[in-house]
């Protein structure tokens, strides 16, 4: 079996990258010491992640792994990309007659090679495919504690979705980031007294500035959640939340947002959306409209609160 420690971006970036192993024959100093300690993704993406972590275990550039052999070799990341769409190729990969390869997605749009104009058919590429499904690289947040290895085609997925991803404090002026739980005590120690504290499975009732753009309740288990308030709407004010964590929190948590002026009563629910950051642009589609008849004398929003937490 052959690893791949992958060389990423090299025609981007114009340097090679190797893991930082004393048997690696392109590990020439220090400057790649894949340690991240508590790098966010912007430290990732500078000390040689996603490359595997495994061939310093063996001697020299080869190890044997389950009786197989295995040797470490970099790798030019364009050749796994498609040449029509650059994405990372995933199985299945197809091919011209001559050879040109391009990704499934692409080959279902175009009937003719991009490159010979030669009919692309239904042949694969079996080889490429058999080398992507080998490699494996480490996520890019080893040193925020994950130790997930993962094929490099589901590399994005669980970027995605790893817990171990960083996730910005959303108090304006603050530039922190870490992990779900980093965050939770980050918050509790510094921004206790910007946040209201939100049982799950229960209502909570909450008066809020009409023209606060979010406010911010913080779960039992430590989770951020964001009441947006968007108050540029020219008849009221639209309301929903999210949680601050990976996509993988998506579902875990369902809301209900109620209102009431006088004898109308407005009432919606949906499930919380997970985002990084504050202002990340895909913000939840569906919200409650308050109609500005709901917006009491002080220019306040009085709003009953409910979030259900699924048992994971
Ligand atoms: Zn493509
Ligand atoms: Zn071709
Ligand atoms: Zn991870
Ligand atoms: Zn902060």
């Amino acid at each position: 079996m052959v690893k791949f420690s992958a060389e990423e971006g090299k025609n981007r970036t114009g340097k090679r990258r190797c893991l930082p192993s004393s048997s690696c024959p392109l590990s020439d100093s220090g400057e790649e010491d894949g340690d991240a300690g508590d790098a966010g993704e912007a430290d990732a993406a500078t000390t040689g992640d996603w490359e595997s972590s495994e061939h310093s275990s063996g001697g020299g550039n080869g190890s044997f792994d389950g009786g197989k052999e295995s040797v470490t070799v970099t790798i030019d990341l364009d050749v796994l990309e498609c040449p029509i769409c650059y994405e990372i190729m995933d199985p299945p990969i197809f091919q011209c007659q001559n050879g040109h390869i391009t990704c499934s997605s692409c080959c279902a749009k175009m009937n003719r090679c991009h490159s010979c104009l030669l009919p692309l058919g239904p042949t694969r590429c079996l080889a490429l495919e058999k080398v992507v499904e080998s490699i494996k690289v480490p996520c890019p947040y080893a040193g925020n504690g994950c130790g997930e290895i993962v094929g490099y085609a589901q590399r994005d997925a669980h970027k995605a979705a790893c817990s171990h991803a960083p996730c910005h404090c959303p108090i304006a002026g603050c530039a922190f980031t870490g992990s779900v739980p980093q965050l939770a005590r980050h918050f509790r120690s510094l921004h206790a007294h910007c946040g209201s504290s939100l049982p799950y499975n229960r209502s909570l009732k909450l008066s809020l500035d009409d023209r606060e753009p979010f406010h911010v309740l913080v779960g039992a288990d430590g989770i951020l959640f964001l009441l947006l308030n968007n108050s540029s709407a020219p008849v009221g004010n639209a309301v929903s939340m999210v949680c601050i964590g990976p996509s993988s929190l998506k579902g875990r948590f369902s809301y209900q947002l109620k209102a009431k002026s006088g004898e109308s009563c407005v009432q919606f629910e949906s499930a919380v959306a997970a985002v990084r950051r504050r202002d990340q642009p895909l913000l939840p589609p569906d919200f409650l409209l308050l109609p500005l008849g709901f917006c009491g004398d002080q220019g306040r929003l009085s709003l009953d609160v409910s979030v259900w937490a699924k048992v994971p």
